[in-house]
């Protein structure tokens, strides 16, 4: 495959941008590639600069549900822009996306739009504290909550694959107040609950933890943390920056008949524009400003044109049958990749249509589970898939997703490769 253009693209990037990207796990480094730079995408496919296509199943980190350039939205996008694309002033599209936002997760009774995962999930912790009037924040390793600094600790996603457990340039007394528990252990929160009687202001979970690969939680856990806060009134925080309108129409809340305090969506709601939302209980919601005094704010928050993308997207999301067909190409894609690692040392982790193999693990519960996985081998398989024209998520500790855009066939395809990595790599 010839990627010299990408790798001129690279050359220069570097040369103005802090290791050629914007976000680092794009660099590939884990991977030990050169970075990929796109051209174009349609539905499920990618166009990098040198022309060479591939079937996309990371789908800028699962925001694609619909495939990249969905018609319908990118038509209601067209129209939008010609009605001006920022005013800095209430427009009709933000309290229709609330709308929305707020019929598919009921729990979510007040809305606020802010631009990134990051700056929902950060303000849904100050809100907490203003509303709790504690510090602590409970958050479980290997769970991703964006890079806020108090919670760039045991992390997953990108700081994941570059070993580190936190980030310099934190200082230690911002993340004094964040502890970070293994996912899946009741009894860690049990522990930490009795401890810190009375101090605990929020539990910040991945309802199905998304960013150290697919793990799923189990036993119960999501009760018990449901349990938990609410005998000691603290607030239960929901990231579902990944798996909102993707494992559900109502996320992974509405999946497991869990309602939190508070929610974070991100990603799919943004309809591939940069948009996110925190929401919840309307008496914690009414504490930010103007109406309260926990201060949150954004120039371009609600911009109108990512309401419209995130509106569109929600839409086609809410039509009859749109998760079952979904499911219905997920399901046989699953059973073959089984199928494909059955006694082969991997294990496949899965909810709903997202996905992640473990290279050489039993079984995958926890971040310390993760870990054990063979870096080295999934760095092969990435190069096995990128060779055969499929572009998966560039990291061990990352999910893949499918989106209704992918056909059946190109999904069979990426089955029989998998298969034949399995046999040979
Ligand atoms: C992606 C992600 C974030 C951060 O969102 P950004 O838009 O990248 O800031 C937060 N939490 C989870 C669970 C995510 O997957």
């Amino acid at each position: 495959m010839n990627r010299k253009k990408s790798i001129e693209a690279y050359h220069e990037a570097v040369k103005y941008i802090p290791g050629g990207v914007n976000s680092p796990v794009r660099a590939l480094r884990s991977v030990g590639e050169n970075p990929l730079f796109v051209k174009q995408a349609k539905a499920a496919h990618l166009r990098d600069v040198d022309g060479n296509r591939f079937t996309d199943f990371c789908l800028s980190w699962g925001v694609f549900i619909l495939g990249h350039a969905h018609p319908q939205v990118n038509r209601a996008v067209r129209q939008a822009i010609t009605r001006g694309t920022s005013f800095g002033i209430p427009s009709l599209q933000e309290t229709e996306l609330a709308k929305q936002v707020n019929r598919h997760f009921p729990g979510m009774e007040k809305v606020r739009f802010v631009n990134s995962g990051t700056e929902a999930v950060m303000s849904a912790i100050r809100l907490a504290r203003g509303f709790t009037g504690r510090n602590i924040i409970i958050k479980f390793d290997g769970c991703y909550h964006g890079h806020a600094d108090h919670l760039l600790v045991s992390a997953g996603s990108g700081v994941a694959s570059l070993g580190k457990s936190s980030s310099a340039g934190v200082p230690s007394d911002f993340v004094a107040c964040t502890v970070s528990l293994p996912f899946n252990d009741k009894e860690a929160v049990s522990r930490i609950f009795r401890e810190k009687n009375g101090q605990i202001a929020a539990v910040i979970v991945e309802p199905v933890a998304a960013n150290m690969g697919v793990v799923l939680p189990e036993n119960d856990f999501l009760l018990h943390l449901r349990n938990i806060t609410t005998q000691h009134q603290s607030v239960l925080i929901f990231d579902e920056v990944i798996t909102g309108f993707r494992l559900s129409a109502g996320g992974a809340q509405q999946m497991f008949r869990i309602t939190p305090d508070l929610t974070a969506v991100g990603k799919i709601v943004g309809g591939g524009f940069p948009a996110a939302a925190f929401g919840g209980r309307a008496n914690i919601m009414t504490l930010l400003a103007p109406d309260g005094p926990v201060y949150q704010a954004g120039t371009l928050s609600g911009n109108p044109i990512a309401m419209t993308a995130g509106t569109e997207t929600l839409r086609i999301l809410s039509e009859e049958g749109f998760y079952e067909k979904l499911e219905a190409k997920t399901n046989p894609f699953i059973a073959g990749l089984k199928e494909s690692v059955r006694g082969e040392n991997i294990t496949l982790n899965h909810a709903g249509s997202m996905f992640t193999l473990f290279f050489n693990v039993d079984k995958v519960r926890s971040f310390e589970d993760a870990h054990k996985s063979d870096r080295e081998r999934f760095a092969r398989f990435f190069k096995y898939m990128l060779a055969h024209c499929f572009y998966i998520s560039p990291s061990q500790f990352e999910a893949d997703f499918i989106s209704i855009a992918h056909t059946e066939r190109e999904l069979e395809r990426f089955v029989k490769t998998v298969d034949r990595f399995v046999k040979t790599g």
